[in-house]
């Protein structure tokens, strides 16, 4: 199957060589056709199985035909953070080089008087999230009646976030005659009824999971607390029989953060994520395939689409806020029928999260505790803890041996026995700003819309600048 098989115009497939892509994914090459066809449609495919292209490429050509009126949107697309829908239109740009469309981005935190003089002009797209559409439509700037065309994207994100009753009333002021196309991970009753109500006769395409969970694998939680994280990490990595792992975490600058510490405590460890280039990636992809290091801390966007598979262990640093990454994370390991461990680092606020992820698995996760070295190290030495988060005696490091020098590598640590002075010799940066403490715990909230756009955010895949077209300033 080739994107030339799809019925897509030839300026378009011209575009999608130029982007580098060869092949349709499967999502792709089953919904394309239909939505050409002008048909309602729900896709439902995991995260980073190419959804997006699967509505642009086809929205392209249908809207090449016709022409924008003031303040009239031709089509509206959907979407739950300001970095998916930056992604959406980057992804309009570059496909839609060889047409003349024009778009609008409203999005949170970002200066609006731009695209609300673009709207005014009249768009071909608008791409919003829906509490900054619901606020500009209230204010009377904008009209949806001449919206032909509908994307609800990450729509079970959209759940999670609270803004189904948002939807829903956006939906009730487009014209009832138009092309409704839903996207989703997961199918959870809430979007079904939202599609039974806004949707006609969909056509419905289900790429099937690409990672059900393998049985191989020994999954088990360990109880820590945030400022306990990187203890019990590096406890893990120590006691646990680990050959090569991968280290998941939520954020980016978690992902730097953590690989720069593991280096100083002697790890040879490597990094992915989604600030770093392609090729960058794939070095360090090398230098763990190579043996060079056999740790990788990596977040999920980054980690995705690279062939990183049998590893003994994964670790995940976060809870992932998706049920489905937990899936697609532990079966980096388990290879072939082998047995693979994946553990997974939970806090008390980290509840809600392992409920969904149980949930969707159908049985619990055995809790692992404390690991045995945290425990030993603090019956030995109760103060340990507190005198090390409040890091005011952080320049009494030097009494204890320096971490490097210690253990110039992993290999040659003895676990258990030297846990407690290596805890005591943490070097200051461990000690984390009270700031990222409490952002890294943050599960996404409907009001971080309202952040500030160029603050750290979750690892959406989206990472570069807002496309220049838009003329966003930021705010
Ligand atoms: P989803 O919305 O399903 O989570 P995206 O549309 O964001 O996924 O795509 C995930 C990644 O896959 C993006 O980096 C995108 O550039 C890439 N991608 C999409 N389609 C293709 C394709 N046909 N070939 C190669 N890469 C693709
Ligand atoms: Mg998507």
């Amino acid at each position: 199957m080739s994107f030339a098989d799809l019925g897509l115009s030839d300026e378009l497939l011209r575009a999608v060589t130029e982007a580098g892509y060869s092949e349709p994914t499967p999502i792709q090459a089953q919904a394309i056709p239909p939505v050409l066809m002008m048909k309602d449609l729900i896709g439902i495919a995991q995260t980073g199985t190419g959804k997006t292209a699967s509505f642009v490429l086809p929205m392209i050509d249908i809207l090449a035909h016709g022409r924008s009126r003031a303040r009239m949107p031709r089509s509206l697309i959907l979407e739950p953070t300001r970095e998916l829908a930056a992604q959406v239109a980057e992804n309009f740009e570059k496909y839609g080089k060889y047409h003349k469309l024009t778009m609008a981005l409203l999005i949170g935190g970002v200066n609006m008087s731009d695209q609300i003089a673009a709207l005014e002009k009249g768009v071909d797209v608008l791409i919003a999230t829906p509490g900054r559409l619901m606020d500009l439509f209230q204010r009377g700037k904008i009209l949806l009646t001449g919206c032909g065309l509908l994307v609800i994207d990450e729509a079970d994100r959209m759940l999670d976030m609270g803004f189904i009753p948002d939807i829903e009333e956006i939906c009730t002021k487009l014209p009832a005659q138009r092309q409704t196309l839903l996207f989703s991970a997961t199918m959870p009753a809430p979007i079904k009824k939202l599609a039974d109500k806004f949707l006609s006769n969909p056509k419905q395409i289900e790429v099937s999971r690409p990672a059900s969970t393998n049985l191989s694998i020994d999954q088990s939680l360990a109880e820590t607390t945030s400022r306990g994280k990187r203890d019990t990490l590096r406890d893990l990595l120590q006691s646990a029989d680990v050959t090569t792992a991968i280290i998941f975490s939520n954020r980016k600058t978690t992902v730097r953060d953590l690989a720069q510490s593991l280096g100083r405590y002697g790890f040879k460890v490597g990094q992915i994520h989604g600030d770093m280039e392609q090729p960058e990636r794939l070095r360090e992809l090398d230098r763990f395939k190579g043996g060079e290091i056999n740790i990788l801390v990596a977040s999920d966007v980054a980690a995705r689409g690279l062939d990183i598979k049998g590893v003994s262990h994964v670790i995940n640093f976060d809870v992932p806020w998706h049920p489905d990454d937990y899936v697609h994370r532990i079966g980096r390991t388990g290879r072939g029928g082998a047995s693979g461990v994946a553990i997974t680092l939970v806090t008390p606020e980290d509840a809600e999260a392992i409920e969904a992820i149980e949930k969707l698995q159908g049985h619990k996760i055995a809790r692992r505790g404390k690991p045995a070295a945290a425990e030993q190290a603090e019956a030995a030495e109760p103060k340990r803890e507190p005198r090390r988060d409040r890091g005011e005696r952080r320049e009494k490091k030097a009494e204890a041996p320096a971490p490097r020098a210690a253990r110039p590598s992993r290999a040659e640590a003895a676990p258990r026995t030297e846990a407690a002075p290596r805890a005591e010799a943490a070097p200051r940066a461990e000690v984390p700003a009270p700031r990222d403490a409490k952002r890294e715990d943050r599960r996404p909230r409907r009001d971080d819309r309202r952040r500030d756009f160029v603050e750290d955010e979750p690892d959406d895949g989206w990472n570069g600048p807002v496309p220049s077209f838009l003329n966003v300033t930021l705010g």
